[in-house]
């Protein structure tokens, strides 16, 4: 299949990416990081609908020189939208203050894809639904009016807060942006604002068309995370299938810090189960003040309770019990 053609604009500041988002509001256009899920993906698929036109215009943003790096400052780092996953797997910075993630994004597909795929095109990316990512099927995400997972081949799909969609949300630096508390810095016509990931992610209620709160003129500019309280205890675990590629089946960021062996406050997010990063906020409250050795177990039981499998993936709801144990059990160190 031949692409059709488009128009590729090479933005060399953040202001020239805003200009050309803006003087292009009436037509299909989108930044554009390493381009692996874009054009190697959605473009090269001719992945679209009604509700998901092919792009016309592509603005490259790996062309402005401060949007790429990671920044050490002395209560957090800044990470900039283009920078590559290897990136963050090499820094030092980050190795030392926050390993989850760059655990998290060592176990992203392949030295390869790592070495151009981008954070910003990361935490953007479009979901893997085989039946999205299919020409053939019409679904509520690209505008249509049915749902093919839903009497489909639905083994991958979501066990927590699927509605109308059932993806689930496909990148592992999102799932460790929001058990580090992050927050994304996001660029507009209308100015730049800073946004909790907490609040970035947006599920099928708020709109099936789309995964995160970016409207069609904004941009992510940078990634803030702040230091982890001392003592801050963290891991990261991820459950793969060949057959997906590498993406989780079920993947946990747990961060969270302790008053002696009791649970003090923090994070539990499961990948792979959910349209948005999934905070297990059932499980977090079941081990406040508790001894979390001794609770872990009952406490990632709790995750059952907010479960809703499909007709093929009840078997997800016990990989995700076992792992939010596992993940916990390895960040206090055994
Ligand atoms: C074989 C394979 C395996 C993979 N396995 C994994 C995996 O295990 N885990 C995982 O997390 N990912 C996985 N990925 C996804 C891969 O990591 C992403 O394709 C990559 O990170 C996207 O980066 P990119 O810069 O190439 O994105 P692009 O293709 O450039 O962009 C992706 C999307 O994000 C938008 N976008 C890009 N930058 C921004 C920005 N700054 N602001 C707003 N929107 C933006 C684009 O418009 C586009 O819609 C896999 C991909 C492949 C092909
Ligand atoms: S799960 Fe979502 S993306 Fe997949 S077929 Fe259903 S509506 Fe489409």
């Amino acid at each position: 299949m031949s692409m059709r053609g488009f128009e590729l604009y090479d933005a060399t500041t953040v202001q020239e990416a805003v200009d050309l988002l803006k003087k292009n509001a009436k037509r299909p256009t989108k930044v554009v990081g390493g381009g692996s899920d874009l054009v190697g993906g959605v473009m090269k698929d001719w992945v679209q609908g009604k509700g998901m036109p092919i792009p016309e215009v592509l603005i490259d943003i790996t062309t402005i020189k401060d949007l790429s790096g990671v920044q050490a400052a002395s209560d957090n780092i800044t990470i900039g939208a283009t920078t590559t996953l290897s990136d963050i797997v090499d820094s030092k910075d980050v190795k030392q203050r926050i390993p989850l993630l760059s655990d998290a994004a060592a176990s992203i597909a392949s030295p390869l894809i790592r070495n151009f795929g981008t954070v910003g095109g990361n935490l953007n990316q479009r979901p893997r639904c085989w039946f999205f990512r299919g020409e053939d099927f019409n679904c509520y995400k690209k505008g249509g009016d049915f749902c093919f997972s839903v009497t489909g081949d639905n083994r991958y799909h979501a066990i927590i807060g699927g509605e109308l969609c059932y993806i689930v949300h496909p990148s592992d630096t999102a799932t460790a942006l929001l058990a580090l508390n992050a927050s994304a810095k996001i660029l507009g016509a209308s100015g730049e604002k800073t946004v909790a990931f907490d609040k970035y992610f947006t599920g099928p209620r708020v709109d099936v068309l789309r995964e995160n709160i970016l409207k069609p003129d904004e941009f992510l500019t940078h990634v803030v995370i702040p230091n982890p309280a001392p003592g801050t205890k963290m891991a990261w675990t991820k459950l793969k299938d060949r057959q997906v590629y590498d993406f989780a089946l079920v993947s946990v960021a747990a961060a969270f810090t302790l008053d002696g062996t009791k649970w003090k406050d923090g994070r539990i997010v499961l990948g792979g189960v959910s349209p948005v990063p999934y905070r297990a906020e059932v499980v977090e409250s079941a081990l406040k003040g508790k001894d979390v050795k001794s609770s872990i177990s009952s406490a990632a039981a709790l995750i059952r309770t907010v479960a809703r499998p499909m007709s093929m993936n009840a078997y997800k709801v016990d990989l995700a019990q076992g792992l939010i144990e596992r993940t916990v059990l390895a960040a206090l160190g055994g």
